[in-house]
């Protein structure tokens, strides 16, 4: 195993296509945007410390404060997590009334500063969590959104790297293709830029078998991997229940799972943001704290394995675009890819999930 100079992460020379020769030392890279930026730059990037060990200060910058972006504030307050939370909305107005509310509830909770402010707040944040944008409207699907929101980000991302903050969390739909977008127009490595992906799925997955078989969900292990969005993809070969598999679980649970019942459950986590969309407009809660889990494993540096979107390159054979897959989070951000072995059909759609979303990547012209 060796370092890539770049993003930071593990990887194993002997496996990766991407290396260097730079004044006589051979540098191996995860794929060719580290290689690519290594390239332009080799002096800087051996000279960057990678990431700062110490947590300083523990500084949020929120970007975005409608549903998702206030309700994130509200519970990342409430966590602790963070020293500073700063709200920024093209709407200065909400953006300030929304700190007016949370700062009222400040004695309540560990110190923190909350304030709202603009793009320039983006230098020495920790991290900066993106919920900028259009949200679905009933019937819409996230692909839908896939042009208004990446007008925004054209603008929205160059204006704010000028400020370098650390690590650039994307929540905004469709989430895959903006972490593709904003790692393009960012030009960062890697490690700095990830996706909400299918962190919010898996919770709802785990929530969905943890109620049908009577178990508490955090005693299920089980992942929905690829697409945020209608192409997600149930890793079902892989779902143990306190460290049993799934199919020796079920004579235990004595309900007697069918294939259709796998199916029905799985359609109710793939549907349920359409389902609350209808039911209450906008889906806030449950992705807030799948936030606060990201924004933590980040601040507290917890190697913590989650679900986020990042960069694949080789990764059953799928190549430059961004997906979720289980991901090891620490302070580096993304710091290495775990390779989940998933049986023939589970590929498949994976690979499938992979296809569709490289063609809306093309779709809009990166
Ligand atoms: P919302 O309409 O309530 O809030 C969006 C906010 O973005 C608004 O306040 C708006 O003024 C602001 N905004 C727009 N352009 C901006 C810009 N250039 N700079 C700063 N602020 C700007 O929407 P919401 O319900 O909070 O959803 C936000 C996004 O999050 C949507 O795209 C939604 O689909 C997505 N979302 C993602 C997940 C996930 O799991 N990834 C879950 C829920 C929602």
């Amino acid at each position: 195993m060796t370092e890539d100079p770049v993003c930071g992460m593990g990887i194993d020379k002997d496996k990766t296509r991407y290396h260097t020769d730079y004044k006589g030392k051979t540098y191996f890279f995860c794929s060719q945007h580290c290689q690519d930026l290594f390239q332009k730059d080799p002096e800087s990037i051996l000279k960057t410390r990678k990431y700062d060990s110490a947590e300083k200060s523990r500084k949020v910058v929120i970007v975005g404060a409608g549903q998702v972006g206030a309700t994130f504030a509200f519970n990342l307050m409430i966590s602790g997590l963070a020293s500073k939370i700063v709200l920024v909305d093209i709407n200065k107005e909400l953006a300030a009334g929304q700190v007016l509310d949370l700062n009222h509830g400040l004695s309540f909770v560990p110190p923190c500063s909350v304030q709202s402010g603009d793009l320039t707040y983006c230098e020495d944040a920790d991290i900066v969590v993106i919920t900028a944008g259009a949200n679905q409207k009933p019937g819409e699907t996230r692909i839908d959104l896939v042009k208004r929101n990446a007008e925004i980000f054209k603008s929205l991302i160059p204006d704010m790297v000028k400020y370098n903050p650390r690590i650039l969390l994307i929540v905004t739909n469709p989430v895959d293709v903006l972490t593709y977008v904003t790692l393009k127009l960012s030009n960062f490595p890697m490690n700095r830029v990830l996706g909400s992906g299918t962190v919010l799925d898996t919770a709802r997955f785990r929530y969905q078998l943890g109620s049908h078989c009577g178990v508490d969900p955090r005693n299920v292990h089980a992942y929905i991997l690829g697409e945020h969005g209608d192409s997600e993809v149930p890793i079902w070969s892989r779902v143990h229940i306190g460290g049993v598999l799934l199919e020796d679980y079920c004579p235990i649970c004595g309900r007697g799972c069918t294939g259709e019942e796998r199916d029905h459950l799985f359609k109710q986590v793939k549907n349920a943001a359409y389902e609350i969309i209808n039911k209450k407009g906008a889906t806030n809660f449950a992705i807030s704290l799948a936030l606060v889990r990201i924004v933590g494993s980040i601040l507290r540096d917890e190697n913590r394995i989650l679900t986020v979107s990042t960069l694949l390159n080789d990764y059953y054979d799928i190549e430059d675009v961004c997906l979720s897959v289980p991901v090891l989070i620490n302070r580096n951000g993304i710091s290495k890819i775990i390779q989940i072995k998933m049986n023939e059909q589970e590929k498949l759609q994976f690979q499938n999930s992979a296809k569709e979303l490289r063609r809306v990547i093309k779709d809009i012209g990166f």
